[in-house]
């Protein structure tokens, strides 16, 4: 049922594999201009954000593994992605986040006023993120805002509204792998549109969940702070040992 999406014609930077899932080897900078070339270009562009525990769910997944094969770009999201590259002899430059691009992204929407969609999280969530975006860099063009928890019928209409935006970046934080799925299923008729998925960056967006302190995030132990805060993590969080195990194993 799902649709192949279209891969972008842009000469991309090299593409690695970490247990068989490609990842763009790219920074912040290149990864935000290359989105936006994209916006520019036919067809519609998913953008995912990986890290240990979406590669490992790909191993088991073959339709994310599809979706993440057919991506226009698969930016290095976690500490364990640059790990495994290193360990491959191969240099990620830099985590490029979920966060961190999502509110890249906005700022040169501002400035370049490119209408965005806002979809996924509780109620009032992503309007909350988008209220703090704009407090951060201006007025921003939404082309809409929708909550993550939807029935069939509302569905229906949310993406007939994405489709009649305008919208030329559509964030959608589902949740790996509903998003990417929603994705490449819903939204792949659309033309010139880039849409990403984005998990749970909107909660961090709207001040509900803290962002790790730097010092944490320089060491590469944001995961210990998501597990600190949200213990209940712990099962899908097995997921990085186990990427750990898989990576030293196939070496
Ligand atoms: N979510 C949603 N609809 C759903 C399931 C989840 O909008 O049916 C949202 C949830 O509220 C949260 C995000 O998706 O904002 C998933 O966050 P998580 O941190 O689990 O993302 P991941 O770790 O998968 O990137």
């Amino acid at each position: 049922p799902y649709t192949t999406l279209f891969r972008s014609s842009i000469i991309l930077s090299k593409r690695i594999s970490v247990l068989s899932v490609p990842i763009d080897c790219i920074t912040m900078d290149e990864a935000v201009s290359k989105i936006i070339e994209m916006t520019k270009q036919s067809g519609l562009h998913l953008v995912a954000t990986a890290n240990a525990e979406m590669v490992m769910l790909a191993n088991q997944d073959p339709v994310l593994h599809g979706i993440l094969n057919s991506a226009s770009l698969v930016v290095p999201d976690g500490a364990g992605i640059l790990w495994a590259a290193e360990r491959m002899g191969e240099r990620v430059p830099e985590r490029v986040t979920g966060v961190d691009i999502t509110k890249e992204l906005f700022k040169h929407a501002v400035s370049n006023q490119i209408p965005i969609y806002c979809l996924g999280a509780a109620p009032g969530v992503a309007q909350q993120a988008v209220s703090n975006l704009q407090a951060m860099y201006g007025t921003i063009n939404i082309a809409g805002i929708h909550d993550g928890f939807f029935d069939e019928a509302e569905e229906q209409r949310i993406i007939n509204d994405i489709k009649s935006s305008g919208a030329k970046l559509v964030f959608v934080a589902l949740g790996v792998p509903k998003q990417e799925q929603w994705i490449s299923e819903k939204l792949s008729s659309l033309q010139g549109v880039v849409a990403i998925g984005i998990g749970g960056s909107f909660d961090v967006l709207a001040g509900n969940i803290p962002r790790a302190p730097h010092w944490m995030q320089r060491n590469r132990l944001e995961w210990l702070y998501r597990l600190y805060l949200e213990p209940k993590r712990i099962g899908r969080m097995l997921a990085i040992p186990k990427f750990m195990w898989t990576v030293i194993k196939n070496k």
